[in-house]
């Protein structure tokens, strides 16, 4: 029998982060569970997402370990939503700017246990016959994937709200209601929620959140680019998510390419329109069959990043109540971040996995 009254949890922002989070919370618990967002779902920086589920470019350290158990998370929650979730298992191909550099990097990943296989030329060009360019040695992850993120992010909000959840899009947190340190629920543009914990996943809007508590939340807006292409054909051109130092591209379900490219800066010359026609250029020189593709879209998207780029997970300094998820490579790392957060806002439990993404490793000024 429960004895317990039943709790009121109130997540902020529908991005990858508050929705994966609203859909365990919510599988787990009876806890009425409130998502607000001051737009709509997946409309913050989910939605400019290359979406790689990706290990082998994180560091080849715990963080990577970790983002290792996070394709076993996928894997889990797509069979706990019976296949309604599409992830594509493609398996992404790169390589370095020589031969040396990219052997080195297959050797450091096999020496930490990751599985990435060497690709040579022949090898290389019957997984990806329209490739042009072809160097004598190329890294394969064949574990590896992506998603549609605005698709993967409404799917589970559909799901989770069928698990009970109440979403309130157009619902703006204005601030967090404080008594004597503890968090008693948020005000927003539509007036006040009275929760027991509150849970903020607003990308980069968490900073003015915390902040208000006069609290140094340690995240910048890092821009970067995304670019969708579209093609008149429907002929496969590319087959794995491809990562060079020239282009980093993978094909969508619809046929389609998405390619993302680093923001260098405010010049003109340096748009995202610019980058995206010369990432164009890149491509046609380097795939047959690429001469119909044209560009139908370009954003740039402001990610969450931590100072030091690893995850902040847990509660907020002394303020009860009050729970945080701010990340970096959030497609990737959602599940399982999620999935340990779930049992920590839950039960009060701590993960030792969560151990080294605390809020408090900034309090020394690292
Ligand atoms: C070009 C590009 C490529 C990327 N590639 C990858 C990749 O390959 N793999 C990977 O893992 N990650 C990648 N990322 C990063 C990834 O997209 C982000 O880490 C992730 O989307 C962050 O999700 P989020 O839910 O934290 O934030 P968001 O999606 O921004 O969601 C936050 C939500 O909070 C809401 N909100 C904000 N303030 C408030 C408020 N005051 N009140 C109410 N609601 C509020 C917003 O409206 C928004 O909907 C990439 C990002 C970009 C831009």
């Amino acid at each position: 029998m429960h004895s317990e009254h039943k709790k009121t949890i109130v997540i902020v922002g529908a991005g990858i982060v508050g929705v994966t989070l609203a859909w365990y919370l919510s599988k787990e618990s009876d806890s009425k569970i409130i998502l607000l967002d001051k737009g709509h779902v997946a409309q913050g920086v989910t939605q400019h997402s290359f979406a790689w589920l990706n290990v082998s470019y994180g560091r080849p350290d715990g963080y990577s370990q970790l983002r290792q158990q996070a394709l076993a998370s996928w894997h889990q929650l797509e069979k706990l939503t019976h296949g309604e979730i599409k992830i594509n298992w493609s398996g992404a191909i790169s390589w370095h700017k020589t031969d040396k550099e990219t052997q080195e990097f297959i050797n450091s990943h096999q020496s930490q246990g990751f599985n990435i296989q060497a690709l040579n030329r022949i090898e290389l060009q019957a997984m990806e016959p329209n490739l042009k360019i072809s160097p004598a040695i190329t890294a394969f992850c064949p574990d590896e994937g992506s998603i549609d993120p605005v698709n993967t992010t409404q799917t589970l909000l559909k799901l989770a709200i069928k698990q009970g959840v109440t979403y309130l899009p157009e619902h703006e947190v204005l601030s967090l209601n404080v008594s004597d340190k503890r968090i008693l629920g948020v005000k927003t543009s539509e007036g006040n929620f009275i929760a027991d914990q509150t849970v903020v996943t607003a990308g980069v809007g968490a900073t003015g959140i915390i902040n208000s508590l006069g609290i140094t939340l340690p995240v910048s807006a890092s821009p970067s680019i995304i670019v969708h292409f579209t093609k008149q054909d429907t002929v496969k051109m590319v087959q794995h998510i491809i990562s060079t130092p020239a282009m980093e591209l993978r094909p969508e379900t619809s046929g389609k390419i998405v390619c993302a490219e680093d923001y260098i800066d405010e010049q003109p010359i340096h748009s995202a329109v610019n980058i995206a026609q010369n990432a164009l250029t890149t491509i046609k020189n380097s795939f047959i069959g690429s001469n119909t593709l044209t560009l139908d879209k370009t954003f740039i998207g402001m990610r969450p990043m931590p100072k030091d780029q690893m995850p902040i997970v847990g509660n907020v300094a002394d303020f009860e109540g009050l729970y945080i998820i701010s990340m970096h490579a959030a497609i990737t790392l959602a599940p399982l971040i999620c999935q340990l957060a779930q049992s920590e806002i839950l039960h009060g439990v701590k993960h030792a996995a969560l151990g080294p993404y605390r809020l408090t490793r900034f309090a020394s000024g690292n």
